[in-house]
Formats: C-alpha cells, structure tokens, sequence
C-alpha cells in the first residue's frame, strides 16, 4: 500500500471516528438545537468524504478543502463544550480526532509531490528504464539520420560527378589526335589521322592542349 492510499484511509478512519464521536455529543441536544446541529456536522462530514475521495486526483486542492472542513468541525464541536459533562469521552475523542486530521491534511499539504517513499521507488526506476529505452530510441533516430545525411549527400556528390561524366562524353569525339613524330594535330575522323600508328598516337582534349605541346591544326580537318 503506498503513502496516498496509507494517507486516504487514515482520513477515512478519522472521518468515521469524528462522526460517531460527533453524533455521540449531539443526540443531548434536543429540538431545533440538535436539528441545526446535526445538519452542520453532517454538511462537514459529507464534504470532507468527499475532499478524501479527491485526494488521489487533486490532492493539493482536496487538502486545503479538508484543512477548512476541519477547522469547521473543531470550531462546532468546541462550541459543543457545555456538553462535556453528557458525553466527556465523545468530546475527547471528537476534538482529538479532528486536531490529528487536521494536523494530517496540513502536513500532507505541505508535503511536495516529488518526495517519494522507498515503496514508491520501484515506480520510479520503471519510469528511468522508459527514460532509458525513449534515450536508446532517440540515439538509434539520430543516428538513422546521420546515416540518411551521408547517403544523400554521397547522391548529391554522384550527382554532381555525373554531369562532368556526361561533359567528357560529348566532347570525347572533339578529341584531338596527333602523332609523336608529326606536327600537326586531327580530328580523329581525318584521312590523315587513321594513317598514324596506335604506337605514336597522342590524344589531346583540347586545341589548347595540342597548340601547347607545339603541335599545328590540320588544314585539312580542323
Ligand atoms: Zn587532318
């Protein structure tokens, strides 16, 4: 049984004795005494139930509610005090039980939600291991994405390569040829430039290139 429940059932029993002790000291009044009395007591009693039935949901504001419904029921029955003499251990025990709730509810009150008794603990390290599995989740998503990151940007990078590739291709039949011994530079469709033996063969990319290695354009194809 954790503190709440502990704390609720205490109140319950307290409530029970408050009311017996309560009735006790009341049934000597006669007329409309006793009518207004009673009903006084009884709207007490019944709100206070209902203060500890909501301790669970609202404990702060059921708390405060039951810190005033016991005030009030203290104030009503010391203002029974002329009763003592009928029912003196009905008065004790009505007073007695009332302070201690009353000293419950203020206690209780003030206790922060966040202390938590060894008992409650076990709830707590089963909301750390789902902290731990929710961190674990979110480790594993970020790295999920650091590999998607990668991935992307090795696809944009082929991406960028790819149009070079394509650059490269169209202009591979503008390539120029010469031969090693020759000075002069071919479109390799030139007559001139099937008669050149794959072992003196030079390639040049550019114009520029071949015009660099002192190499002359073909009148005849270029
Ligand atoms: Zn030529």
């Amino acid at each position: 049984m954790d503190t709440l429940k502990k704390h609720i059932w205490t109140h319950l029993f307290l409530l029970v004795l408050i009311a017996i002790s309560g009735m006790i000291l009341v049934s000597s009044l006669s007329g409309i005494n006793y009518i207004l009395r009673f009903v006084i007591f009884l709207a007490i009693w019944y709100l206070a139930l209902i203060g500890i039935s909501a301790i669970k949901k609202h404990k702060t504001r059921a708390t405060a509610a039951l810190t005033i419904l016991y005030s009030l029921s203290l104030l009503n029955t010391l203002l029974l005090i002329n009763l003592v003499g009928a029912h003196p251990v009905a008065f004790i025990i009505s007073t007695f039980a009332t302070i201690t709730a009353l000293i419950l509810a203020i206690i209780f009150k003030e206790e922060k939600e966040h202390t938590f008794s060894p008992e409650e603990l076990p709830e707590i390290q089963m909301d750390s291991s789902v902290i731990e599995s929710a961190a674990q989740a979110e480790k594993q998503d970020r790295k999920a994405r650091a590999e998607q990151k990668v991935k992307i940007e090795a696809e944009a990078n082929l991406e960028e390569q790819t149009p070079k590739t394509k650059v490269i291709k169209t202009f591979s039949p503008s390539r120029f040829i010469a031969s090693k011994k020759g000075s002069t530079f071919h479109s390799p469709k030139c007559d001139w430039a099937q008669k050149i033996s794959e072992r003196n063969t030079v390639w040049f990319n550019t114009e520029s290139a071949a015009k660099k290695q002192s190499y002359k354009k073909c009148k005849a194809c270029l």
